[in-house]
């Protein structure tokens, strides 16, 4: 007996693998899961919403995806993987969440990506949109889900989508009016075979887009400037690139603001963000805003009352005569250099966690430039140290409540205290979230004296 065939396959049941199901089941498609978890994180919610579909979970196997018409893999599976190997050998299309999205909207998207940044500059960008008066959207990475965006909002005006790149490698006919790329640097070099492997997932989304809007100061960006879109650069050195007139920050009245060409538009000082990274934030922002045709008064409007996102330089105020700030996110070397250097205060930082195999030159450079001092902690503490040691007066310790702990004693009244640690969370924590909230419970035990 010949075996049944699936019109989907789906590969990893996440909040990604389920949205994906659902869409297809809607779509009236005979839809299987794999997953090669015992007990994949949806596993109840679709037995129990759609119990015709079959849940096969270990290795992934074979027999079954050959049964696809179409694989629609989860961006937490590896695509090297041999299964799927197999699969985009023998013809198959191995498709993911986003491009089932790009294939039912009709709304303009404008996508997201970037090593740092996304999230901040999706949220700017929706509520960009918002005081413009268009009923924005905002999901993608960050959440909620593109395909659940649109069954939630199936009439929603714009869909502002932050992508990763490994959503980005199973995305084929997105057709963003913006398709924007912040900036790159080493990141998740485990599941690509290089640096120019990890930009070229990146840069796929410029291929449908209408505009490419581009960090004119990243090589690895500007080097993927499209032949076929119109591109507008944000960065220091747009200038040189953009005839147009380009959104710069420059010096106004004694103090930065935000400057359309030589158009002074806003003080820096009324962006409610820290960090000179968040400056360059907000002129992406700015940037795409533009091209996507939103006016400048709103867009500033936008920014004024921008509050930020939790666990990114979130102010958690002055306790015991220091300034502390959650940056829990930053689970990269990039995101924490740019976090020290765009301190404009005397500081310690907290770093460590799972390094993922980064060596972290320079977090030493700019902490040698800097800094009063690191307190490094969690599994990987002895990578860090090797680096920053002689560097910069170093204390280890082993957990975080610790590093808050010492971290206070290296200090001095008047100094920021940043948790920006350079390291994924999951070796002590269940995600980046739960670190940040340990770091506010500690901060806001202490005795203040
Ligand atoms: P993403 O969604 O790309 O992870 P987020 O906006 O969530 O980006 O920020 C993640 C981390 O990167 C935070 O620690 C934040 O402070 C840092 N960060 C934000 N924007 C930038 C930038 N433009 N350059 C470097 N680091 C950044």
């Amino acid at each position: 007996m010949q075996a049944q065939r699936y019109e989907a396959v789906v590969v990893g049941l996440g909040a990604s693998g389920l949205a994906c199901v659902r869409q297809l089941i809607a779509a009236r498609r005979q839809v299987a899961v794999l997953d090669t978890r015992d007990h994949p994180p949806m596993a109840e919610a679709l037995q129990r919403d759609y119990p015709q579909v079959p849940l096969i979970t270990g290795p992934l196997d074979d027999a079954w995806l050959a049964r696809a018409d179409e694989v629609v893999v989860s961006p937490g599976v590896d695509r090297r993987e041999p299964g799927l190997r197999a699969a985009v050998d023998r013809g198959q299309p191995v498709i993911g969440e986003v491009e089932l999205f790009a294939r039912q909207v009709s709304a303009p998207v404008i996508a997201i990506t970037g090593t740092n940044g996304k999230s901040t500059v999706t949220r700017m960008i929706a509520a960009m949109a918002q005081a413009d008066g268009c009923d924005a959207v905002a999901g993608g990475n960050l959440g909620p889900a593109a395909l659940d965006l649109l069954a939630a909002r199936p009439d929603a005006g714009l869909y502002v989508l932050e992508l990763s790149s490994f959503q980005l490698e199973s995305t084929e006919t997105l057709t963003p009016v913006v398709g924007a790329v912040l900036n790159l640097s080493a990141d998740h070099l485990d599941r690509y075979d290089s640096m120019a492997d990890y930009a070229a997932a990146k840069a796929r989304i410029l291929n449908g887009a209408s505009t490419a809007v581009l960090n004119a100061d990243d090589p690895w960006v500007s080097a993927m400037a499209p032949s076929a879109a119109a591109v507008r650069w944000f960065g220091h050195t747009a200038g040189a690139r953009d005839g147009a007139d380009h959104w710069r920050l420059a010096m106004h009245k004694g103090m930065p603001w935000f400057c359309h060409g030589d158009v002074p538009v806003m003080p820096r000082r009324d962006l409610p963000l820290i960090g000179g990274h968040n400056s360059e934030n907000a002129l992406a922002a700015l940037t795409i805003g533009e091209a996507a045709g939103l006016g400048t008064g709103a867009m500033v409007q936008a920014l004024r009352a921008f509050a930020g996102l939790g666990h990114r330089m979130e102010s958690l105020g002055e306790h015991c005569g220091r300034l502390w700030i959650n940056d829990s996110k930053a689970t990269n070397e990039s995101a924490a250099v740019a976090a020290v250097a765009g301190l404009e205060r005397s500081l310690v930082l907290i770093a460590g966690g799972d390094a993922k195999g980064q060596r972290f030159d320079g977090l030493a450079s700019v902490l040698a430039d800097r800094a009063r001092g690191v307190v490094v902690y969690g599994r990987d503490a002895p990578v860090l140290e090797q680096v920053l040691a002689g560097q910069v007066p170093l204390r280890v310790v082993d957990d975080l409540p610790s590093a808050v702990v010492e971290a206070l004693h290296l200090s001095c009244p008047g100094d920021a205290i940043l948790l920006s640690p350079a390291c994924a969370s999951l070796d002590q924590f269940r995600d980046y979230r739960a670190r940040g909230e340990c770091f506010r419970q500690q901060v806001e035990g202490l005795a203040d004296g």
